[in-house]
């Protein structure tokens, strides 16, 4: 087993970080998490160094010029970014390795590593997809909106990724993420049905949008 960097993304409410953890715990020995580092403030039981490293700005700036970063991207106002330390220490263990980051950082790994897995994950019916995203956070119309064109521009970008897997059914998603990562390098699988399910759901979410 040759390991791999396997790229999740999905836009805010896709359900990508519980598919992680799951994989991550379920298969120790052939999956690791890299832990990113953020400038934005802790949530409510998230832990230094297992959900994130909560870095200040200028600590993070300080990293991007000491080239610590394999990607780094701006979300919501505040800085992520992939620590290529914790990335080579997983693949030296020999296991390959989860990174739970937005599209524009899938873009520069991928760039980076031609042996890279991109998966984009969704869930079959937007209208999960737009009460989750509802559901999230303070909820004012002007979030709820921010949240729509984020992932209007999120699943428009879908169409980079190797491998599209639908999260209804957790289990299901984690084998589709263990199976992917067998696949021969740059393997691209799609089907006529997922181009025409992806297209309604932009229209889905663009209606919505039109209605706030
Ligand atoms: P949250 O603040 O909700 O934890 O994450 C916001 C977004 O940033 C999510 O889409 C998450 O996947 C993404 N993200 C988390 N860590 C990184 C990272 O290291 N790099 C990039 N590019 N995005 C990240």
């Amino acid at each position: 087993m040759t390991p791999r960097i396997v790229v999740l993304s999905a836009p805010s409410g896709g359900g990508k970080t519980t598919i992680a953890k799951t994989v991550r715990e379920q298969y120790p020995d052939r999956f690791g998490f890299s832990v990113s580092a953020t400038t934005r403030k802790p949530r409510s039981g998230e832990t230094e160094g297992v959900d994130y490293y909560f870095w200040k700005p200028d600590e993070f700036l300080k990293g991007v010029n000491h080239g610590k970063f394999l990607e780094h991207a701006q979300y919501g106002g505040e800085l992520y970014g992939t620590l290529k330390s914790d990335v080579q220490q997983i693949l030296d263990s020999g296991r390959h390795v989860l990174l739970d980051i937005e599209v524009q950082g899938a873009e520069q790994v991928r760039k980076l590593d031609p042996n890279v897995l991109t998966i984009f994950i969704l869930p079959s019916d937007p209208r999960v997809l737009i009460r989750r995203l509802v559901e999230r956070g303070s909820e004012t119309p002007e979030q709820i909106q921010q949240r729509l064109e984020r992932a209007t521009y999120e699943i428009g970008q879908a169409t980079e990724f190797q491998r599209w897997i639908r999260n209804d059914d957790l289990q299901e998603a984690v084998r589709a993420v263990v199976k992917a990562v067998e696949d021969r390098a740059g393997t691209v699988v799609r089907d006529r049905h997922d181009i025409a399910w992806l297209n309604s759901y932009l229209k889905q979410l663009k209606s919505e949008q039109q209605k706030g």
